[in-house]
């Protein structure tokens, strides 16, 4: 089968990179292996992966330098990176997402949770690349609509009215559906920004009533999944 979607595993922990890998091909993907930063550009550069996950400690540098390195020079930036991270380490959650991962796994991770994240980014990567950056269109995820010429939200076909505000938080996140965006990400695209206290608050206050119009509950994981300390993602 040559179709597979290749994923480049990108970990100096051969016991969690030989984990991860049979994860991947028992479930219908290719891996790529890569032990360090150095091997982890070879393999990109050669065989051109649909996905990374990438651990940030390497032994010869910052996973950051490679999510770096993808993003600014290599001549396809745009593939999704789920970085693999250490428990409660929030900083570097922050610092990867904003430097451009999709999104993140916590170690130690299940089997269904890595695979969700990699369809999730596999799915959200498709969607970019089929509406690229053209205005208008529509989204549509489980019974959420949103008509972007209009400026109009439908739940189940039902309006859902929204402020200007709660609107452009939601379409923003909808146009990144699947990745993971950080409060700043958010804040400088609704607002303009800088993250600060203040800001992160009033995101807060909007996300909670836009989860309140949408008929979420609290502790409920439907559409919009907070992350403490991080941030936001749109998912099914
Ligand atoms: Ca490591």
């Amino acid at each position: 089968m040559n179709n597979k979607y290749k994923i480049l595993v990108v970990e100096d922990e051969s016991n969690i990179r030989n984990l991860v890998s049979a994860m991947l091909e028992s479930n219908g993907y290719r891996a790529l292996l890569a032990a360090s930063l150095r091997e982890a550009k070879l393999m990109y550069d050669s065989h051109v992966p649909d996905l990374v996950i990438l651990d940030l400690g390497l032994p010869d540098a910052d996973g950051c330098d490679f999510i770096k390195y993808v993003r600014g020079s290599s001549p396809t930036p745009l593939t999704p990176i789920i970085v693999l991270s250490a428990r409660s380490n929030e900083r570097d959650k922050v610092i990867s997402l904003d430097l451009g991962a999709n999104d993140y796994v916590t170690k130690p991770f299940g089997e269904a949770e890595l695979l969700a994240r990699v369809r999730a980014s596999l799915r959200n990567h498709r969607h970019s690349a089929d509406s690229g950056k053209l205005p208008g269109g529509k989204f549509e995820l489980n019974g959420l609509e949103i008509d972007y010429d209009a400026r109009r939200i439908f739940l189940c076909s039902e309006e859902i009215k929204l402020t200007q505000t709660e609107y452009n938080i939601l379409a923003f996140l909808s146009e990144h559906c699947g990745k993971m965006l950080t409060y700043s990400a958010i804040i400088k695209a609704v607002w303009g920004e800088r993250c600060e206290d203040s800001s992160v608050k009033k995101l807060q206050v909007n996300m909670a009533n836009i989860r309140k119009k949408l008929g979420i509950k609290p502790g409920e994981t439907k559409y919009i999944i907070n992350e403490l300390g991080v941030g936001y993602r749109m998912d099914g």
